[in-house]
């Protein structure tokens, strides 16, 4: 089965086992400490975990799809990577999944993976582990079609303990979900949720603009997205350019797969081909299914837009 099964299928049922892997690392480089924090630039970290998990994950998945071109947010380093990290398992129901026939013969030059190795590594210094997620996109063309989305941090409640091995969140555009139940968000009020590190003037006159009953500031884009999916916000809004292609390849392509939409501060959808620039730079809009994404973009003032462009 593994070996007829397509190239998407093959690189998001390898990418779900090198997310797992690259969870376990992060808890690993946290629990021993000396995290090596580098500051990459202005409110930018990068810390020991998120140079290994990358790793892990652009070491794996090059192996394996070696005509693919994958694209990590960490500069490449040539460290060793231990075998323990290099990941040749598969999820087996991905594997097994049916695509449309467009999806099931795609040329490996078309297709671009995006790795966010750790999303939130702000909050993750700080000790806020629940807003960290791994981020694997697979765009085909300029599309974001596939995503996986990982929390190496998960408890089901408040008062439970971490479920072990974290869980794992994935979608394909036109196809199916895994690991998580939809649920819409509630009627009759609206929580809009958005950056708890990196905010400015602009990006709290986006939020205010949307008339919010409840304002959610949590870490990551991945985790701001989670929030869609299960039904805890109506809108993620970032009226800023500091959000990347792989913060949002994958978040884009799962939530797309249960029908929310996310898109640029203009209504436009990002490209995520090999040729694309990395930066965001028209901001970040993202509704959970069922919402009016027009509606949200209409209220954004345009004095806020014309920063954006
Ligand atoms: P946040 O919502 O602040 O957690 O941001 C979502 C993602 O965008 C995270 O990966 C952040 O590191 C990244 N990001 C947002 N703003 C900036 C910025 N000004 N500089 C660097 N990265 C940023
Ligand atoms: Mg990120
Ligand atoms: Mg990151």
């Amino acid at each position: 089965m593994a070996q007829s099964a397509a190239l998407l299928s093959r690189i998001m049922a390898s990418s779900i086992s090198a997310t797992v892997q690259a969870g376990k690392i992060i808890r690993n480089v946290l629990n021993k400490g000396g995290l090596n924090i580098v500051e990459k630039g202005k409110n930018d970290l990068q810390t020991e975990a998120d140079r290994c998990a990358q790793r892990c994950i652009i070491t794996s998945l090059s192996r394996q799809f070696p005509n693919i071109t994958i694209i990590g947010e960490e500069e490449p380093s040539s460290c060793e990577v231990p075998s323990e990290w290099i990941i040749t398992e598969a999820d087996q129901e991905v594997l097994q999944l049916k695509l449309p026939s467009h999806l099931e013969e795609v040329n490996p030059k078309d297709v671009c993976v995006w790795v966010d190795p750790l999303d939130g590594t702000a909050e993750y210094t700080q000790g806020l582990v629940e807003h960290v997620t791994v981020l694997v996109g697979v765009a085909i063309g300029e599309k974001a079609v596939g995503g996986v989305i990982h929390q190496p941090y998960y408890r089901k409640d408040e008062n439970s303990t971490y479920v072990e091995n974290g869980r794992t969140l994935w979608g394909i555009d036109g196809v199916g979900f895994g690991g998580f139940t939809p649920k819409p968000p509630p009627e009759g009020k609206r929580i809009i949720t958005t950056t708890r590190s990196h905010s400015d003037s602009i990006v709290l006159s986006a939020v205010k603009s949307l008339n919010p009953d409840e304002v959610s500031r949590v870490g990551g884009a991945g985790h701001k997205v989670i929030l869609l999916l299960e039904g805890k916000a109506h809108a993620y809004v970032f009226a800023s350019h500091g959000c990347k292609r792989w913060d949002t390849c994958a978040p884009e392509a799962v939530l797309r797969a249960i029908g929310g939409v996310l898109t640029d501060l203009h209504g436009e959808c990002y490209s995520y081909n090999r040729e694309t620039t990395y930066a965001n730079t028209r901001g970040v809009l993202a509704t959970a299914p069922g919402q009016s994404h027009q509606w949200y973009l209409s209220r954004i003032p345009d004095e806020v837009k014309q920063k954006l462009q």
